[in-house]
């Protein structure tokens, strides 16, 4: 699904090197996690796989599919299946929520050669996805994000991932700021998209996340690289003793 192969980035702005030779592969119908500790590269790489500005890849390449992901815009990487619930969800004031997710999803529909859906027809599956999301009509109307709490926000993010169906689906830290309950109903969420040939790519700090989703394969990345990789156990050993014994393991 997902196949990286020694990416280096660095920032264009400044010559320094932030991803130094990233190599990953998610294979469809897995769930991937990838732990570490703060600065080293998590977010980079759901960006620079997103294809935000301001990065430079030197090294490496990365497909989805077979498809080059770094030679298409953002919206194209989108319309073959990818899609990142943000660290820090934007707000879009004077963008209607329904109407944000109603213009994504006909427009991924017409790149994918489907027909747009009818109103009546969204409308239908939007109440049915916010519902079990506990996200209120009312959230729908207002403006993307604007004046949503935190928890809201990374609630809409998985009612986006859930509108868009897409085929491997980055989670950047989409955990933190969440309640307990709150947490529960994001994980209830992604474990419903799970399977049907998706991959999912889960960045998260904590374990406690990996208790509702159950990884396949737990990553450790530091400064910029791939570190260890390994089963669910591999988060309890995090959450047990931190990142300190893994890192000078592998130094
Ligand atoms: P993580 O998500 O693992 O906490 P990030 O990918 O956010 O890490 O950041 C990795 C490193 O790159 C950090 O040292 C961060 O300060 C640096 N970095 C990332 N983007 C920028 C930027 N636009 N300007 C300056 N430094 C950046
Ligand atoms: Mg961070
Ligand atoms: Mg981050």
């Amino acid at each position: 699904m997902l196949e990286i192969k020694g990416l280096n980035v660095k920032l264009e702005e400044e010559d320094k090197q932030i991803l130094k030779g990233v190599d990953l592969s998610v294979e469809a119908g897995t769930v991937h996690a990838i732990m570490g500790p703060n600065g080293s590269g998590k977010s980079t790489l759901s960006y620079v796989l997103s294809g935000r500005d301001g990065y430079v890849v030197t090294e490496g390449s990365a497909t989805l599919e077979g498809h080059d992901l770094l030679d298409l815009e953002p919206e194209e990487r989108a319309a073959i299946g990818l899609f990142l619930a943000f660290q820090y969800p934007v707000e879009i004031p004077g963008v209607g929520n329904m109407t944000f997710l109603r213009t994504a999803v006909n427009a991924q529909r017409k790149a994918r050669g489907l027909e747009e859906m009818n109103a009546t027809e969204f409308l239908k599956l939007i109440r049915q996805k916010a519902k079990e999301l506990q996200i209120d009509a009312d959230m729908l109307k207002r403006p993307v994000n604007v004046g949503f709490s935190g928890g809201e926000k990374k609630r809409n993010e998985i009612l986006q991932m859930a509108m868009l169906e897409p085929k491997m689906c980055i989670l950047d830290e989409t955990d933190s700021g969440l309640d307990v309950d709150a947490m529960k109903l994001v994980a209830d969420g992604v474990n419903a998209l799970r399977g049907a040939g998706r991959g999912f790519l889960v960045i998260t700090h904590y374990q406690r996340l990996l208790n509702h989703i159950q990884p396949d394969v737990v990553h450790i990345m530091s400064d910029g690289r791939i570190v260890k990789s390994g089963g669910p156990e591999l988060a309890l050993e995090v959450e047990e003793n931190g990142y300190g014994d893994i890192l000078s393991e592998v130094a």
